[in-house]
């Protein structure tokens, strides 16, 4: 058994996410041994650039000197204490940087351990925040067609992807879906598309405001569905029908926070502030699980009372953990250090550049790019069947791992990403689409 490779014992042994393991009977697995940067190693010394930060988590590389220092030095601290009752550096250190990155309109900060639970403990608190103001109609939540926002039963409640969802819609309660910004097709503009979802927003508002605890959405793109970019207006508006209607706004920057979009908050493009806001993945720079919902004062203020049933008793037994909080701070230095907005717009502006050639390409379609995020598809003509998990599997012999969602071919790197480094990810992208494209026609 031992002399097996980690491949065959991890198919004995663990059952892998977002999987039907029988896939595996054709498709091998990739062990990893170590990583440095922007790329991942197997036990025979193969590199693959990970061009999609490993989930949307990484920022500043694999095995990061900085970030793995930090983590020594404060495992001789301490490694983990409960946060009820009981408070420690890092996550004071934490919480009072994320307030002043928001400018302290979100300065209260409630800890999970995944994104997913950072959208359990914000649709609980909205409903809670109205309950305890003498609301208790308000227990519906509002979200946006094509919304992705975790897997647990709650989340999937908010989550309109059939392929995650469908199978437990008997367990799940079904918020109310409201028409997405993002464009159906190339004869719709983003200004138009962003105003008839704002419509949208509004008939369903002014029909069931009361009813209504919380509008949450993903601010700028919807990556789940495949890298939907819309417009900022939409978020605008958005901002202000939530106001006028009564209604809290959950902005869920797990994907898109941290930079990804070229601004800290992805919110920023639209000069707006929800009241409450979602982190998780680049939370700790791709280290650590560890997520936060920040809240706006008048929400914490709303729970502060003699009466234990109107705290938020809500708890997860690694809340604030102290080594993810200092894998947090140390990447919140790196931002600042390495200036790492700069990195970004610098980032996006070489990968235009670079994959310039797709926008050539008569096979490709819908070319997008906001911040370190760019994307585009496969036409429908020329899609062979199973397109993404045989792209997937042929990136990999070449060196690259990628995942493109659906027909959809995007990238999403760490931010340390050299010149040279974005050259070959688009050099491999094209070898290995024009291979396969080829094959089938
Ligand atoms: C990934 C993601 C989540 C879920 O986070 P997990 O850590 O995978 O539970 C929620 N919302 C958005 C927008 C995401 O991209």
């Amino acid at each position: 058994m031992i002399d097996q490779p980690w491949t065959d014992r991890s198919l004995n042994s663990v059952w892998h996410p977002c999987t039907q393991m029988k896939a595996h009977e054709e498709s091998p697995l990739v062990a990893i041994k170590n990583g440095r940067g922007v790329f991942l190693y197997d036990y025979e010394g193969k590199s693959y650039l990970d061009a999609i930060s490993s989930w949307w988590t990484n920022l500043f590389g694999h095995s990061n000197p900085y970030i793995n220092q930090a983590i020594i030095n404060q495992l001789s601290e301490i490694e983990h204490v409960m946060l009820a009752g009981m408070t420690h550096r890092p996550v004071v250190e934490l919480s009072e940087r994320l307030s002043a990155l928001t400018s302290h309109h979100l300065g209260r900060a409630f800890y999970g351990s995944d994104g997913a639970s950072a959208v359990e403990i914000a649709l609980k608190m909205s409903f809670h925040y109205w309950r305890n103001l003498g609301f208790t109609s308000k227990s519906k939540f509002v979200c946006l067609q094509n919304s992705y926002h975790g897997e647990t039963l709650g989340a999937l409640g908010v989550t309109d992807i059939p392929l995650f969802s469908d199978t437990y819609s008997p367990l799940i309660q079904q918020a109310i879906l409201c028409k997405s910004p993002v464009p159906l097709n190339n004869s719709v503009s983003l200004e138009e598309a962003s105003q008839l979802a704002i419509e949208d927003l509004k008939a369903t508002f002014e029909a069931h405001h009361q009813q209504i605890a919380c509008f949450i959405l993903e601010p700028m793109i919807q990556c789940a569905a495949g890298i939907q970019i819309y417009s900022a207006s939409y978020l605008k508006a958005a901002r202000a029908l939530c106001t006028e209607y009564e209604v809290l706004m959950i902005a869920d920057e797990i994907a898109v926070g941290f930079g990804r979009t070229g601004k800290f908050f992805a919110c920023e493009h639209a000069g707006i502030w929800p009241d409450l806001m979602t982190l998780s993945k680049g939370l700790t720079g791709g280290y650590l699980p560890l997520s936060v919902v920040l809240s706006a004062e008048k929400i914490y203020q709303a729970f502060y009372h003699d009466d234990i049933r109107l705290g938020f008793l809500h708890s997860h037994s690694y809340t604030g953990n102290p080594l993810a909080c200092t894998a947090a701070l140390a990447t919140l230095d790196l931002f600042e250090s390495t200036n790492a907005l700069a990195l970004v717009n610098d980032l996006a502006s070489e990968l235009l550049t670079a994959f310039a050639w797709v926008k050539a390409d008569s096979r490709l379609t819908n070319f997008r790019q906001l911040g370190s995020i760019l994307a585009f598809d496969v036409a429908n003509n020329y899609l062979p069947l199973h397109f993404s998990k045989i792209f997937a599997s042929i990136a990999k012999d070449h060196g690259l791992l990628i995942r493109p969602i659906g027909n959809t071919v995007y990238v999403m790197p760490p931010y340390i990403i050299s010149k040279t480094e974005i050259e070959f990810l688009s050099q491999t992208i094209k070898d290995c689409l024009n291979k396969l494209l080829e094959e089938i026609s």
